[in-house]
């Protein structure tokens, strides 16, 4: 395979990429300016090095000079302990900070379950969601997830997963009406999410 072919089937795993966009991606690249395509490579490269991952809600943060286990949101004290909010993914956390409307920490499940998978755990973080439910000082999780087919299903088998905590009084709640049928949080605009969040049900 000529190194191009494998660059675009690497563009391809990017999500939501398919073979004519990883294509194009190459064709940028290979008309870029030299100095642009050595930093690409390099940030690639000591991204790893330079970033951890949260030893609490699974997000990855810059480490700092002062080296932690927890991400700058998990450390503040200002933080409401007490509510918890699941989401899909890092970027989805971005957008509900843009929104300013939650007050409490997070959870990374590290995506949505296919509808048709036999065990669901070994998709997302269902065992890891369900041990940071049992915290003690956690009175409520937020089930934040995207209003889409694949969304609804993950919410579903999170609150198979969380019953047996929710019967020793943890409330379970989820994201109100405002983010319409189909849309994804990455992509919902601040105003939506505020209203999405306070209408939590
Ligand atoms: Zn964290």
């Amino acid at each position: 395979m000529s190194p191009l072919d494998r660059l675009t089937e690497l563009f391809r795993d990017f999500p939501g990429i398919g073979p004519r966009q990883a294509r194009r991606f190459v064709y940028f690249l290979l008309a870029a300016n030299p100095n642009y395509r050595r930093e690409l490579a390099k940030l690639i490269e000591t991204s790893a090095a330079d970033i951890a991952q949260c030893e609490s809600c699974f997000r990855y943060f810059p480490k700092d000079r002062q080296p932690s286990p927890f991400c700058r949101i998990c450390k503040d004290p200002g933080r409401d302990q007490t509510s918890l909010m699941a989401v899909e993914r890092d970027v989805d956390i971005e957008s509900i900070e843009r929104s300013g409307a939650f007050k409490g920490r997070y959870f990374v499940l590290g995506g949505t379950i296919p509808l048709a998978s036999e065990e669901p755990e070994k998709f997302v973080r269902l065992r890891e969601l369900r041990a940071a439910a049992e915290r003690p000082e956690l009175k409520e999780i937020v089930l934040g997830f995207s209003a889409t087919t694949e969304g609804d299903h993950t919410r579903l088998l999170a609150e198979e997963w969380l019953k047996g905590v929710q019967e020793k009084g943890l409330r379970v709640t989820v994201l109100g009406r405002g983010l319409s049928t189909g849309s994804e949080l990455e992509y919902a605009d601040p105003e939506t999410i505020k209203a999405a969040i306070l209408g939590k049900k």
